[in-house]
Protein backbone atom coordinates (compact mmCIF):
# COMPACT_ATOMS: atom_id res chain seq x y z
CA UNK A 1 0.00 0.00 0.00
CA UNK A 2 1.04 3.40 -0.79
CA UNK A 3 1.87 6.08 2.33
CA UNK A 4 1.53 3.10 4.81
CA UNK A 5 3.74 4.33 7.59
CA UNK A 6 4.39 1.91 10.93
CA UNK A 7 5.18 3.87 14.35
CA UNK A 8 5.74 2.96 17.16
CA UNK A 9 4.70 4.36 20.34
CA UNK A 10 6.86 6.84 22.30
CA UNK A 11 8.86 4.79 25.37
CA UNK A 12 6.96 4.22 28.18
CA UNK A 13 4.14 4.71 26.34
CA UNK A 14 3.33 0.81 26.11
CA UNK A 15 3.20 0.77 29.32
CA UNK A 16 1.13 3.61 30.29
CA UNK A 17 -1.30 2.37 27.91
CA UNK A 18 -1.55 -0.74 29.53
CA UNK A 19 -2.17 1.13 32.38
CA UNK A 20 -5.30 2.94 31.13
CA UNK A 21 -6.67 -0.10 29.00
CA UNK A 22 -6.23 -2.14 32.71
CA UNK A 23 -6.37 0.04 35.26
CA UNK A 24 -6.89 3.38 34.92
CA UNK A 25 -10.48 3.52 35.55
CA UNK A 26 -12.90 1.43 37.53
CA UNK A 27 -15.41 1.30 35.24
CA UNK A 28 -15.47 -0.16 31.11
CA UNK A 29 -18.34 2.00 30.19
CA UNK A 30 -16.50 5.54 30.45
CA UNK A 31 -14.63 5.18 27.29
CA UNK A 32 -17.84 6.13 25.86
CA UNK A 33 -17.97 9.41 27.64
CA UNK A 34 -14.34 9.85 26.75
CA UNK A 35 -14.65 9.30 23.18
CA UNK A 36 -17.65 11.77 23.15
CA UNK A 37 -16.05 14.30 25.45
CA UNK A 38 -12.99 14.41 22.82
CA UNK A 39 -15.92 14.40 19.60
CA UNK A 40 -17.19 17.53 21.74
CA UNK A 41 -13.93 19.51 22.15
CA UNK A 42 -13.25 18.91 18.31
CA UNK A 43 -16.45 20.42 17.75
CA UNK A 44 -15.94 23.16 20.26
CA UNK A 45 -12.43 24.18 18.54
CA UNK A 46 -13.96 24.15 15.10
CA UNK A 47 -16.81 26.45 16.02
CA UNK A 48 -14.18 28.56 17.56
CA UNK A 49 -12.66 28.56 14.61
CA UNK A 50 -15.25 29.44 12.38
CA UNK A 51 -16.38 32.22 14.83
CA UNK A 52 -12.42 33.62 14.45
CA UNK A 53 -12.53 33.14 10.47
CA UNK A 54 -15.99 34.61 10.16
CA UNK A 55 -16.91 31.62 8.66
CA UNK A 56 -20.20 30.56 10.27
CA UNK A 57 -22.03 30.64 7.61
CA UNK A 58 -19.73 28.48 5.14
CA UNK A 59 -20.53 25.39 8.18
CA UNK A 60 -23.23 26.35 10.63
CA UNK A 61 -23.86 25.10 14.10
CA UNK A 62 -26.29 22.92 12.64
CA UNK A 63 -23.90 20.89 11.18
CA UNK A 64 -21.58 20.16 14.41
CA UNK A 65 -22.96 17.14 15.97
CA UNK A 66 -22.11 13.81 16.98
CA UNK A 67 -23.16 10.24 15.14
CA UNK A 68 -22.63 6.95 16.74
CA UNK A 69 -23.79 4.02 15.43
CA UNK A 70 -23.77 0.43 17.02
CA UNK A 71 -23.35 -2.88 15.14
CA UNK A 72 -24.02 -6.16 16.69
CA UNK A 73 -23.59 -8.46 13.78
CA UNK A 74 -20.07 -6.71 13.27
CA UNK A 75 -19.28 -6.09 16.74
CA UNK A 76 -18.27 -2.78 15.91
CA UNK A 77 -19.43 0.55 17.43
CA UNK A 78 -18.60 4.03 15.30
CA UNK A 79 -17.98 7.29 17.27
CA UNK A 80 -18.11 10.11 14.10
CA UNK A 81 -17.67 13.61 14.71
CA UNK A 82 -17.94 16.68 12.34
CA UNK A 83 -15.03 18.92 14.75
CA UNK A 84 -12.19 20.19 13.61
CA UNK A 85 -10.71 16.70 12.57
CA UNK A 86 -6.84 16.24 12.99
CA UNK A 87 -3.55 16.68 10.21
CA UNK A 88 -1.41 13.84 9.51
CA UNK A 89 1.18 15.79 12.20
CA UNK A 90 -1.67 16.33 14.19
CA UNK A 91 -2.59 12.48 14.54
CA UNK A 92 0.80 11.41 15.05
CA UNK A 93 1.60 13.27 18.00
CA UNK A 94 -2.05 13.27 19.54
CA UNK A 95 -2.32 10.00 19.29
CA UNK A 96 0.70 8.87 19.31
CA UNK A 97 2.00 10.09 22.75
CA UNK A 98 0.11 9.17 25.88
CA UNK A 99 -0.39 11.94 28.25
CA UNK A 100 -0.35 14.21 25.25
CA UNK A 101 -3.33 16.79 25.16
CA UNK A 102 -3.85 18.32 21.87
CA UNK A 103 -6.53 19.78 23.80
CA UNK A 104 -4.48 21.47 25.81
CA UNK A 105 -2.30 22.73 23.85
CA UNK A 106 -4.50 23.96 22.05
CA UNK A 107 -6.29 26.15 24.63
CA UNK A 108 -2.62 27.34 25.70
CA UNK A 109 -2.40 28.19 22.06
CA UNK A 110 -5.19 29.78 22.01
CA UNK A 111 -4.13 32.03 24.89
CA UNK A 112 -0.85 32.84 23.59
CA UNK A 113 -2.34 34.43 20.68
CA UNK A 114 -4.47 36.35 22.96
CA UNK A 115 -7.28 35.17 22.21
CA UNK A 116 -10.31 34.29 24.24
CA UNK A 117 -10.02 31.90 26.89
CA UNK A 118 -11.35 28.31 26.05
CA UNK A 119 -10.44 26.34 28.86
CA UNK A 120 -14.28 26.66 30.16
CA UNK A 121 -15.36 25.17 27.17
CA UNK A 122 -12.81 22.10 26.13
CA UNK A 123 -13.03 19.14 28.24
CA UNK A 124 -10.25 17.26 27.56
CA UNK A 125 -6.49 18.60 28.92
CA UNK A 126 -4.65 15.27 30.41
CA UNK A 127 -4.18 13.56 27.26
CA UNK A 128 -5.22 9.55 28.10
CA UNK A 129 -8.84 9.54 27.59
CA UNK A 130 -8.40 8.15 24.45
CA UNK A 131 -6.61 5.30 25.31
CA UNK A 132 -9.56 3.83 27.32
CA UNK A 133 -10.92 2.52 24.12
CA UNK A 134 -8.58 -0.38 24.27
CA UNK A 135 -10.42 -1.13 27.35
CA UNK A 136 -13.25 -2.49 24.91
CA UNK A 137 -11.73 -2.35 21.87
CA UNK A 138 -9.29 -5.20 20.31
CA UNK A 139 -8.53 -2.57 17.32
CA UNK A 140 -9.13 1.07 17.23
CA UNK A 141 -9.28 2.51 13.78
CA UNK A 142 -9.45 6.46 13.42
CA UNK A 143 -10.29 8.50 10.18
CA UNK A 144 -10.04 12.22 10.19
CA UNK A 145 -9.57 14.71 8.22
CA UNK A 146 -8.66 18.25 9.41
CA UNK A 147 -10.74 21.57 8.52
CA UNK A 148 -7.07 22.37 6.62
CA UNK A 149 -6.54 19.70 4.51
CA UNK A 150 -7.48 18.37 0.80
CA UNK A 151 -7.68 14.59 2.10
CA UNK A 152 -7.84 12.38 5.47
CA UNK A 153 -5.38 10.15 7.36
CA UNK A 154 -6.56 6.93 8.98
CA UNK A 155 -4.72 5.45 11.95
CA UNK A 156 -4.85 2.10 13.18
CA UNK A 157 -3.87 0.38 16.53
CA UNK A 158 -4.62 -3.22 17.42
CA UNK A 159 -3.26 -2.31 21.42
CA UNK A 160 0.07 -3.45 20.31
CA UNK A 161 3.20 -1.01 20.79
CA UNK A 162 2.79 -0.43 16.77
CA UNK A 163 0.36 1.94 15.37
CA UNK A 164 0.08 2.56 11.67
CA UNK A 165 -0.85 5.74 9.70
CA UNK A 166 -2.16 5.77 5.81
CA UNK A 167 -4.37 8.29 3.99
CA UNK A 168 -7.59 7.43 3.40
CA UNK A 169 -10.78 9.06 1.08
CA UNK A 170 -12.65 11.16 3.38
CA UNK A 171 -15.23 13.41 2.12
CA UNK A 172 -16.22 15.55 5.30
CA UNK A 173 -14.14 17.35 7.59
CA UNK A 174 -14.39 15.69 11.13
CA UNK A 175 -12.95 12.40 12.69
CA UNK A 176 -14.64 8.76 12.61
CA UNK A 177 -13.17 5.97 15.23
CA UNK A 178 -14.26 2.88 14.44
CA UNK A 179 -14.10 0.28 18.00
CA UNK A 180 -13.34 -3.08 16.70
CA UNK A 181 -14.91 -4.54 19.92
CA UNK A 182 -13.15 -7.69 21.85
CA UNK A 183 -15.86 -10.59 22.03
CA UNK A 184 -16.24 -9.29 26.36
CA UNK A 185 -17.71 -6.01 25.22
CA UNK A 186 -20.54 -7.08 23.02
CA UNK A 187 -22.56 -5.13 24.54
CA UNK A 188 -21.06 -2.26 23.78
CA UNK A 189 -22.76 -2.94 20.45
CA UNK A 190 -26.16 -2.84 21.64
CA UNK A 191 -27.96 0.47 20.34
CA UNK A 192 -29.66 0.18 23.60
CA UNK A 193 -27.10 -0.38 25.97
CA UNK A 194 -25.00 2.45 23.97
CA UNK A 195 -28.30 4.87 24.17
CA UNK A 196 -27.96 4.19 27.99
CA UNK A 197 -24.68 5.26 28.43
CA UNK A 198 -24.81 8.55 26.62
CA UNK A 199 -27.79 9.44 28.92
CA UNK A 200 -25.73 8.70 31.44
CA UNK A 201 -22.82 10.77 30.64
CA UNK A 202 -23.35 12.18 27.94
CA UNK A 203 -27.14 13.90 28.25
CA UNK A 204 -25.93 17.59 28.85
CA UNK A 205 -22.79 17.89 25.92
CA UNK A 206 -23.19 20.91 24.22
CA UNK A 207 -23.53 19.16 20.69
CA UNK A 208 -26.48 16.88 19.19
CA UNK A 209 -25.43 13.34 19.29
CA UNK A 210 -27.37 10.68 16.95
CA UNK A 211 -27.41 7.42 17.56
CA UNK A 212 -28.66 5.15 14.13
CA UNK A 213 -29.83 8.82 13.20
CA UNK A 214 -31.88 9.77 16.16
CA UNK A 215 -31.10 12.59 18.65
CA UNK A 216 -31.01 10.93 22.04
CA UNK A 217 -29.26 13.69 23.91
CA UNK A 218 -31.55 16.42 25.13
CA UNK A 219 -32.20 17.70 28.40
CA UNK A 220 -31.01 21.19 28.47
CA UNK A 221 -27.72 21.46 31.82
CA UNK A 222 -29.71 24.50 33.58
CA UNK A 223 -26.74 24.01 36.35
CA UNK A 224 -24.23 25.85 33.87
CA UNK A 225 -27.02 28.28 32.95
CA UNK A 226 -27.27 31.53 34.12
CA UNK A 227 -30.10 31.27 37.33
CA UNK A 228 -32.27 34.32 36.03
CA UNK A 229 -32.79 32.55 32.65
CA UNK A 230 -34.05 29.22 34.03
CA UNK A 231 -37.76 28.93 34.23
CA UNK A 232 -39.78 27.17 37.16
CA UNK A 233 -41.02 24.55 34.82
CA UNK A 234 -37.53 23.74 33.12
CA UNK A 235 -36.52 23.14 36.81
CA UNK A 236 -39.96 20.96 37.43
CA UNK A 237 -39.29 19.02 33.68
CA UNK A 238 -35.21 18.66 35.11
CA UNK A 239 -35.96 17.95 38.90
CA UNK A 240 -38.18 14.99 37.27
CA UNK A 241 -35.56 13.63 35.34
CA UNK A 242 -33.44 14.11 38.00
CA UNK A 243 -34.96 12.31 41.38
CA UNK A 244 -36.99 9.88 38.75
CA UNK A 245 -40.39 11.13 40.75
CA UNK A 246 -43.26 13.05 39.79
CA UNK A 247 -43.56 15.61 42.71
CA UNK A 248 -41.92 18.81 42.36
CA UNK A 249 -39.15 20.99 43.46
CA UNK A 250 -40.59 22.96 46.69
CA UNK A 251 -37.54 24.81 46.80
CA UNK A 252 -34.13 25.44 44.37
CA UNK A 253 -30.91 26.51 45.02
CA UNK A 254 -28.98 27.74 41.97
CA UNK A 255 -25.52 28.31 43.35
CA UNK A 256 -22.79 29.42 41.22
CA UNK A 257 -18.91 30.52 41.66
CA UNK A 258 -15.76 30.27 41.00
CA UNK A 259 -13.29 30.56 44.39
CA UNK A 260 -12.00 28.81 46.69
CA UNK A 261 -13.39 26.26 43.64
CA UNK A 262 -15.19 26.30 40.76
CA UNK A 263 -18.95 25.45 41.11
CA UNK A 264 -21.93 25.29 39.44
CA UNK A 265 -24.48 23.69 41.71
CA UNK A 266 -28.38 23.14 41.06
CA UNK A 267 -29.85 21.56 44.22
CA UNK A 268 -33.52 20.45 44.67
CA UNK A 269 -35.43 20.15 47.81
CA UNK A 270 -38.18 17.43 47.10
CA UNK A 271 -41.94 18.86 48.14
CA UNK A 272 -42.97 15.39 48.58
CA UNK A 273 -42.28 13.96 52.43
CA UNK A 274 -40.02 11.61 53.23
CA UNK A 275 -40.96 7.90 52.96
CA UNK A 276 -43.00 6.84 56.11
CA UNK A 277 -40.83 4.21 56.91
CA UNK A 278 -37.63 5.52 56.20
CA UNK A 279 -35.08 4.24 58.74
CA UNK A 280 -31.44 4.81 59.12
CA UNK A 281 -30.55 3.10 55.87
CA UNK A 282 -33.03 4.82 53.67
CA UNK A 283 -32.90 7.38 50.70
CA UNK A 284 -29.87 7.06 48.46
CA UNK A 285 -26.98 10.30 47.72
CA UNK A 286 -29.60 12.49 45.41
CA UNK A 287 -26.39 14.15 43.86
CA UNK A 288 -24.50 13.65 41.39
CA UNK A 289 -20.78 15.12 40.30
CA UNK A 290 -20.09 16.45 36.97
CA UNK A 291 -16.72 17.65 35.40
CA UNK A 292 -17.61 20.66 32.64
CA UNK A 293 -21.53 18.88 31.56
CA UNK A 294 -20.34 14.93 32.08
CA UNK A 295 -21.02 12.84 34.57
CA UNK A 296 -18.53 11.77 37.30
CA UNK A 297 -20.37 9.91 39.35
CA UNK A 298 -23.91 9.32 40.35
CA UNK A 299 -25.02 9.25 44.20
CA UNK A 300 -21.88 11.39 45.03
CA UNK A 301 -21.72 10.51 48.33
CA UNK A 302 -18.12 12.15 48.73
CA UNK A 303 -19.75 15.63 47.93
CA UNK A 304 -22.73 15.70 50.01
CA UNK A 305 -23.09 14.80 53.54
CA UNK A 306 -24.89 11.84 54.46
CA UNK A 307 -27.56 13.47 56.39
CA UNK A 308 -28.64 15.67 53.48
CA UNK A 309 -29.49 12.93 51.03
CA UNK A 310 -33.13 13.82 50.98
CA UNK A 311 -32.04 16.78 48.20
CA UNK A 312 -31.43 15.76 44.44
CA UNK A 313 -29.69 17.70 42.27
CA UNK A 314 -26.12 18.32 40.35
CA UNK A 315 -23.25 19.76 41.23
CA UNK A 316 -20.86 20.80 38.45
CA UNK A 317 -17.05 21.48 38.77
CA UNK A 318 -14.26 22.40 36.08
CA UNK A 319 -11.22 22.13 38.38
CA UNK A 320 -12.40 18.17 38.68
CA UNK A 321 -10.43 15.81 36.00
CA UNK A 322 -12.83 13.96 34.04
CA UNK A 323 -10.74 10.47 34.77
CA UNK A 324 -10.61 10.76 38.65
CA UNK A 325 -10.58 7.26 39.45
CA UNK A 326 -12.68 5.90 42.29
CA UNK A 327 -9.84 5.94 44.96
CA UNK A 328 -9.12 9.75 44.04
CA UNK A 329 -12.42 10.70 44.74
CA UNK A 330 -12.59 9.67 48.03
CA UNK A 331 -8.90 11.12 49.31
CA UNK A 332 -9.61 14.29 47.23
CA UNK A 333 -9.07 17.84 49.11
CA UNK A 334 -10.90 19.33 46.29
CA UNK A 335 -13.65 17.35 46.64
CA UNK A 336 -13.40 18.05 50.46
CA UNK A 337 -13.45 22.10 49.94
CA UNK A 338 -16.53 21.19 47.67
CA UNK A 339 -18.43 19.53 49.71
CA UNK A 340 -18.18 22.09 52.71
CA UNK A 341 -19.01 24.66 50.42
CA UNK A 342 -21.91 23.03 49.45
CA UNK A 343 -23.18 22.22 52.63
CA UNK A 344 -22.35 25.70 53.87
CA UNK A 345 -24.25 27.14 50.79
CA UNK A 346 -27.07 24.66 51.87
CA UNK A 347 -27.46 25.39 55.46
CA UNK A 348 -27.24 29.37 54.55
CA UNK A 349 -30.22 28.73 51.83
CA UNK A 350 -32.37 27.58 54.52
CA UNK A 351 -31.64 29.60 57.50
CA UNK A 352 -32.75 32.34 54.81
CA UNK A 353 -35.86 30.40 54.35
CA UNK A 354 -36.67 30.44 57.39
CA UNK A 355 -36.45 34.21 58.03
CA UNK A 356 -37.80 35.51 54.50
CA UNK A 357 -40.57 32.21 53.88
CA UNK A 358 -41.52 31.31 57.33
CA UNK A 359 -44.07 29.58 56.58
CA UNK A 360 -42.70 27.88 53.75
CA UNK A 361 -39.74 26.98 55.79
CA UNK A 362 -42.23 26.09 58.46
CA UNK A 363 -43.62 22.62 56.19
CA UNK A 364 -40.09 22.05 55.30
CA UNK A 365 -39.17 21.63 58.91
CA UNK A 366 -42.05 19.63 59.65
CA UNK A 367 -40.91 17.37 56.80
CA UNK A 368 -37.77 16.88 57.41
CA UNK A 369 -36.14 18.03 60.44
CA UNK A 370 -35.22 14.72 61.38
CA UNK A 371 -32.87 15.01 58.66
CA UNK A 372 -31.23 18.38 60.59
CA UNK A 373 -31.34 16.30 63.83
CA UNK A 374 -29.14 13.80 62.62
CA UNK A 375 -27.05 15.70 60.82
CA UNK A 376 -26.14 17.28 64.30
CA UNK A 377 -25.85 14.06 66.07
CA UNK A 378 -23.68 12.36 63.05
CA UNK A 379 -21.60 15.73 62.30
CA UNK A 380 -18.08 16.11 62.29
CA UNK A 381 -17.21 19.43 63.52
CA UNK A 382 -18.75 21.74 66.53
CA UNK A 383 -19.14 23.94 64.16
CA UNK A 384 -21.00 21.77 61.85
CA UNK A 385 -23.20 20.94 64.53
CA UNK A 386 -23.93 24.16 65.23
CA UNK A 387 -24.51 25.47 61.97
CA UNK A 388 -27.52 22.99 61.43
CA UNK A 389 -28.56 24.24 64.95
CA UNK A 390 -29.52 27.56 64.09
CA UNK A 391 -31.69 25.81 61.58
CA UNK A 392 -33.93 23.94 64.30
CA UNK A 393 -36.81 25.55 65.94
CA UNK A 394 -38.97 24.32 69.50
CA UNK A 395 -41.33 25.88 71.19
CA UNK A 396 -40.74 27.06 75.06
CA UNK A 397 -41.87 28.18 78.46
CA UNK A 398 -42.60 31.98 77.61
CA UNK A 399 -44.05 31.55 74.11
CA UNK A 400 -47.56 31.02 73.24
CA UNK A 401 -48.45 27.30 72.19
CA UNK A 402 -47.63 26.90 68.77
CA UNK A 403 -44.97 29.77 68.49
CA UNK A 404 -41.25 28.46 67.93
CA UNK A 405 -38.22 29.71 68.43
CA UNK A 406 -34.61 29.21 67.26
CA UNK A 407 -31.43 28.65 69.39
CA UNK A 408 -30.33 32.27 67.81
CA UNK A 409 -33.58 34.08 69.24
CA UNK A 410 -33.34 32.27 72.59
CA UNK A 411 -29.48 33.36 73.07
CA UNK A 412 -30.43 37.08 72.20
CA UNK A 413 -33.05 37.22 74.61
CA UNK A 414 -30.75 35.52 77.63
CA UNK A 415 -30.41 38.30 80.49
CA UNK A 416 -26.74 38.24 81.30
CA UNK A 417 -27.42 36.18 84.27
CA UNK A 418 -28.17 33.43 82.28
CA UNK A 419 -25.35 31.43 81.40
CA UNK A 420 -26.86 28.27 80.11
CA UNK A 421 -29.61 27.38 77.21
CA UNK A 422 -32.01 24.87 79.31
CA UNK A 423 -34.30 22.68 77.86
CA UNK A 424 -36.93 19.80 79.15
CA UNK A 425 -38.09 16.87 77.49
CA UNK A 426 -41.62 15.90 78.12
CA UNK A 427 -44.32 13.96 75.75
CA UNK A 428 -46.37 16.87 75.16
CA UNK A 429 -46.81 20.62 75.84
CA UNK A 430 -49.40 19.94 78.48
CA UNK A 431 -46.69 17.64 80.50
CA UNK A 432 -44.07 19.91 79.88
CA UNK A 433 -45.80 22.87 81.65
CA UNK A 434 -46.92 20.85 84.93
CA UNK A 435 -43.70 19.01 84.85
CA UNK A 436 -42.02 19.50 88.54
CA UNK A 437 -38.93 20.01 86.36
CA UNK A 438 -39.88 23.02 85.44
CA UNK A 439 -41.77 24.33 88.50
CA UNK A 440 -38.29 23.74 89.88
CA UNK A 441 -36.73 26.32 87.69
CA UNK A 442 -39.35 29.15 87.95
CA UNK A 443 -37.02 30.92 90.52
CA UNK A 444 -34.37 31.15 87.86
CA UNK A 445 -37.01 33.07 85.99
CA UNK A 446 -35.73 31.83 82.22
CA UNK A 447 -36.79 30.59 78.87
CA UNK A 448 -37.14 26.50 78.82
CA UNK A 449 -37.03 25.19 75.45
CA UNK A 450 -39.59 22.24 75.05
CA UNK A 451 -38.57 18.98 73.26
CA UNK A 452 -41.59 16.61 72.81
CA UNK A 453 -39.43 13.84 71.20
CA UNK A 454 -37.22 11.52 72.94
CA UNK A 455 -34.60 11.75 70.17
CA UNK A 456 -33.64 15.69 70.60
CA UNK A 457 -32.44 14.67 73.87
CA UNK A 458 -29.32 12.72 72.03
CA UNK A 459 -29.84 15.36 69.63
CA UNK A 460 -29.41 18.24 72.04
CA UNK A 461 -26.73 16.43 74.53
CA UNK A 462 -24.66 16.39 71.06
CA UNK A 463 -25.01 19.84 70.20
CA UNK A 464 -23.79 20.83 74.13
CA UNK A 465 -23.44 24.01 73.51
CA UNK A 466 -24.59 26.94 70.94
CA UNK A 467 -22.61 30.00 70.52
CA UNK A 468 -20.23 29.30 73.54
CA UNK A 469 -23.77 28.64 75.88
CA UNK A 470 -23.92 25.27 77.27
CA UNK A 471 -27.08 23.55 76.69
CA UNK A 472 -28.48 21.63 79.38
CA UNK A 473 -31.67 20.06 80.54
CA UNK A 474 -33.30 21.42 83.53
CA UNK A 475 -33.32 17.76 85.57
CA UNK A 476 -29.27 17.93 85.14
CA UNK A 477 -29.41 21.36 86.02
CA UNK A 478 -31.46 20.59 89.15
CA UNK A 479 -29.40 17.45 90.07
CA UNK A 480 -26.30 20.04 90.01
CA UNK A 481 -27.76 22.92 91.64
CA UNK A 482 -29.29 20.38 95.00
CA UNK A 483 -25.66 18.92 95.01
CA UNK A 484 -24.48 20.71 97.60
CA UNK A 485 -26.98 19.93 100.12
CA UNK A 486 -27.03 23.47 102.00
CA UNK A 487 -30.67 24.27 101.72
CA UNK A 488 -31.55 27.58 104.32
CA UNK A 489 -34.47 25.86 106.78
CA UNK A 490 -36.75 24.82 103.97
CA UNK A 491 -40.48 24.40 105.29
CA UNK A 492 -38.53 25.34 108.96
CA UNK A 493 -36.87 21.96 109.26
CA UNK A 494 -33.86 22.38 111.32
CA UNK A 495 -30.62 20.94 110.00
CA UNK A 496 -31.15 17.69 112.34
CA UNK A 497 -34.97 17.63 110.93
CA UNK A 498 -33.28 17.26 107.74
CA UNK A 499 -30.88 14.72 108.27
CA UNK A 500 -33.12 12.94 110.38
CA UNK A 501 -35.95 12.80 107.51
CA UNK A 502 -33.14 12.00 104.65
CA UNK A 503 -31.69 9.15 106.26
CA UNK A 504 -35.08 7.43 106.96
CA UNK A 505 -36.11 8.00 103.24
CA UNK A 506 -32.67 6.23 102.25
CA UNK A 507 -32.45 3.49 104.37
CA UNK A 508 -36.52 2.95 102.96
CA UNK A 509 -35.57 3.06 99.11
CA UNK A 510 -32.35 1.29 99.63
CA UNK A 511 -30.63 0.60 96.67
CA UNK A 512 -32.88 2.35 94.61
CA UNK A 513 -31.61 5.71 95.03
CA UNK A 514 -28.20 7.50 95.66
CA UNK A 515 -29.10 9.94 97.42
CA UNK A 516 -31.65 11.89 99.19
CA UNK A 517 -32.03 15.51 99.11
CA UNK A 518 -34.04 18.80 100.22
CA UNK A 519 -34.69 21.41 98.05
CA UNK A 520 -36.74 24.73 98.67
CA UNK A 521 -37.72 24.59 94.55
CA UNK A 522 -41.23 23.17 94.42
CA UNK A 523 -44.83 24.41 95.38
CA UNK A 524 -46.97 21.69 94.28
CA UNK A 525 -44.95 19.08 93.71
CA UNK A 526 -43.66 17.07 96.63
CA UNK A 527 -40.42 15.33 95.11
CA UNK A 528 -38.31 15.03 92.11
CA UNK A 529 -36.56 12.25 90.87
CA UNK A 530 -33.50 13.12 89.00
CA UNK A 531 -31.01 10.42 86.71
CA UNK A 532 -27.56 11.19 85.58
CA UNK A 533 -27.55 10.63 82.38
CA UNK A 534 -31.50 10.46 81.98
CA UNK A 535 -31.38 10.20 77.96
CA UNK A 536 -29.95 6.86 78.75
CA UNK A 537 -32.26 6.04 81.57
CA UNK A 538 -35.39 6.29 79.81
CA UNK A 539 -33.88 4.56 76.82
CA UNK A 540 -33.65 1.98 79.31
CA UNK A 541 -36.67 2.26 80.95
CA UNK A 542 -38.70 2.09 77.51
CA UNK A 543 -36.94 -1.04 76.13
CA UNK A 544 -37.86 -2.65 79.50
CA UNK A 545 -41.11 -1.88 79.08
CA UNK A 546 -41.64 -2.62 75.53
CA UNK A 547 -39.08 -5.58 75.25
CA UNK A 548 -37.06 -3.61 72.24
CA UNK A 549 -33.53 -3.36 72.04
P1 LIG B 1 -7.49 14.86 26.15
O1 LIG B 1 -8.87 14.80 25.65
O2 LIG B 1 -7.42 14.89 27.65
O3 LIG B 1 -6.67 15.93 25.52
P2 LIG B 1 -7.29 12.29 24.88
O4 LIG B 1 -6.38 11.12 25.11
O5 LIG B 1 -8.71 12.03 25.14
O6 LIG B 1 -6.77 13.49 25.77
O7 LIG B 1 -7.08 12.80 23.43
C1 LIG B 1 -5.78 13.15 22.98
C2 LIG B 1 -5.82 14.18 21.91
O8 LIG B 1 -6.22 13.62 20.66
C3 LIG B 1 -6.81 15.31 22.14
O9 LIG B 1 -6.27 16.32 22.96
C4 LIG B 1 -7.06 15.81 20.73
O10 LIG B 1 -6.05 16.71 20.33
C5 LIG B 1 -6.93 14.56 19.90
N1 LIG B 1 -8.28 13.99 19.61
C6 LIG B 1 -8.86 12.97 20.23
N2 LIG B 1 -10.07 12.71 19.71
C7 LIG B 1 -10.27 13.62 18.72
C8 LIG B 1 -11.35 13.91 17.82
N3 LIG B 1 -12.49 13.19 17.83
N4 LIG B 1 -11.18 14.93 16.94
C9 LIG B 1 -10.04 15.66 16.93
N5 LIG B 1 -9.01 15.45 17.77
C10 LIG B 1 -9.10 14.45 18.66
MG1 LIG C 1 -10.22 13.36 26.03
Amino acid sequence: RTGDESHSFKAETQMLLDMVANSLYSDKEVFLRELISNACDALEKLRFKNIETARSQIQGNEDLKIEISANKQEMVLVIEDTGVGMTKDELIKNLGTIARSGSRAFIEDMKKKGKSDMSNSVIGQFGVGFYSAFMVAKKVEVQTRSSSDKSGYKWTCDGSSIFHVEPVEKETVGTKIILHLKPEAREFADSQRVEDLVKKYSNFVRFPIKLNGNQINSVEPLWVMDPKTVTMDKHIEFYKFLANSFDKPRFVLHYKADAPVNINALIYFPEGKPGLFQGHEDGECGVSLYARRVLIKSKATEIVPKWLRFVKGVIDSEDIPLNISRELLQNSSLLRKLKSVITNRILKFLLDKSTKEPQEYTKFYDDYSLYLKEGIILGESQTEKEDIAKLLRYESSTLPPGETTSFLEYRKKMTEDQKKIYYLVAPSRELAETSPYLEAMKEKNVDVIFCYQQYDEAVLMQLKEFNSCSIISVENELRRSTQDNHVSTPGGLSESEIDALTGWMKSYLKDKVDTVRINNKLDTHPCIVTVEEMSMARHFIKTQKHGLT
